[in-house]
């Protein structure tokens, strides 16, 4: 896709939402998801990626209404606990596009699944491989293994994955439980910006699907994770890009043995389809001579800008006095908790007469913010979603 076209999609995003709040004034703050974009990329994949199954990740955004939507424009779905299979099934997903992709399950979870008719679980240790024979007799695994996620905003470190002699040997013990020993899984990292960071993972799986073979184990299926970026501030590569650089990894490392692959996007699915609204809630100063103003918003780490820490996410901001004067500012939500401070150490500048109630909005918020959001944490509710 153009780069010229993805700049008009993400205003005619803006403007629907824009419509929107005007007319229906919510109460802030509030995240407006847009379905018509969630639809378009979703589409987008599926036609950069025409051999390759998409698996949304209902993690970055559960509101009801985007997975029936991607229930039904053909998508299947990659989710971590039972309430998201619940979810799923009841927005019309069958539980055969259904991947349990979470290494860590208690048996009992195992076993809910597979009474709802869910086959497909991602594994990444003897304990977990055991538990899914012994809980979802007969059903598939994939094997996740650990890469390195260089060039990725938002890695996952060493929490999933074990290495691929481990893996190799898993899907060997899964193939003896009488399971079937799908393949090979990894997640190159969240926010992922080089189109190459899927080789590794594909290299090791050819690797594995080749010393397999050679036992009589044939393994048929890589799933790619999800880490397909969206456009925050600066731009990323584009689709297609990434697209070509899995392709050629893929008929690298697996030549005329193309596998099953399977991707599991969240972030580039809903992200760019979401806008939050939130208000100012008071702007002070430190001291005189500080001329940093402090922001604070009636939404913070804890309502749904958990993607803040660290300031790993630099969400792009827009003020109901867009056009005035700015000055720097350190931005912060409203909680009592000392680490409720969005960004102090990126440059942001905002209007120099942005007062309390004035209306700030978060773009390209629609990933990774309701479903972050806490309960209740200091009294403040959790982030409310409405779809349009
Ligand atoms: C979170 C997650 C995803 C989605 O990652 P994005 O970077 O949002 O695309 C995909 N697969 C698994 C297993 C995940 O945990």
């Amino acid at each position: 896709m153009a780069e010229s076209f993805a700049v008009e999609r993400r205003v005619a995003t803006e403007a629907r939402i824009r419509r929107f709040l005007e007319r229906e004034k919510p109460q802030t703050p509030c995240l407006v998801i847009d379905l018509e974009t969630v639809r378009q990329h979703h589409a987008d994949i599926a036609s950069a990626l025409p051999r390759v199954d998409i698996f949304y990740a209902v993690k970055s955004n559960p509101a009801p209404e985007v997975v029936a939507l991607l229930a039904a424009a053909g998508s299947s779905f990659d989710v971590a606990s039972p309430a998201e299979i619940d979810l799923c099934l009841e927005q019309g997903a069958a539980p055969s596009v259904i991947s349990y992709s979470n290494p860590i399950k208690k048996a009992a979870d195992i076993a809910y699944a597979y009474s709802k008719g869910v086959r497909l679980f991602v594994s990444d240790s003897e304990q977990d491989v055991r538990a899914v024979a012994a809980h979802a007799p007969g059903s598939s695994v994939l094997l996740r293994i650990l890469v390195h996620s260089k060039g990725s905003t938002y890695p996952f470190g060493r929490k999933f994955g074990c290495d691929p002699e481990m893996a190799t040997d898993l899907l060997r013990l899964a193939h003896e439980l009488g399971l079937v020993p799908l393949g090979v899984a990894f997640h190159a990292g969240s926010q992922q910006l080089d189109v190459n960071a899927w080789d590794g993972g594909i290299a090791d799986a050819a690797l594995i699907a080749a010393k397999l073979r050679a036992e009589g184990i044939e393994i048929s299926t890589v799933n790619l994770g999800g880490g397909l970026p969206a456009v925050y501030q600066a731009s990323t590569p584009t689709l297609p890009e990434f697209a070509l650089g899995i392709e050629a990894s893929l008929s690298r490392h697996f030549g005329a043995a193309r596998p099953r692959v399977m991707i599991e996007p969240g972030r580039a699915i809903s992200a760019e389809a979401g806008l939050i609204r939130s208000s100012v809630v008071l702007v002070s100063r430190r001291s005189y001579s500080d001329e940093r103003r402090w922001v604070y918003l009636d939404i913070g780490r804890y309502q749904g800008l958990a993607e803040t820490e660290g300031e790993a996410i630099a969400y792009s901001l827009r003020t109901s006095r867009d056009g005035s004067p700015v000055g720097p500012v350190v931005i912060a939500g409203p909680t009592c908790d000392a680490d409720d401070v969005i960004y102090q150490h990126t440059r942001y500048d905002l209007p120099l007469d942005l007062e309390a109630g004035d209306f700030v909005d978060i773009l390209c918020a629609g990933a990774y913010t309701s479903s972050y959001s806490s309960v209740c944490f200091n009294g403040f509710p959790p982030l409310a979603t409405v779809c349009i």
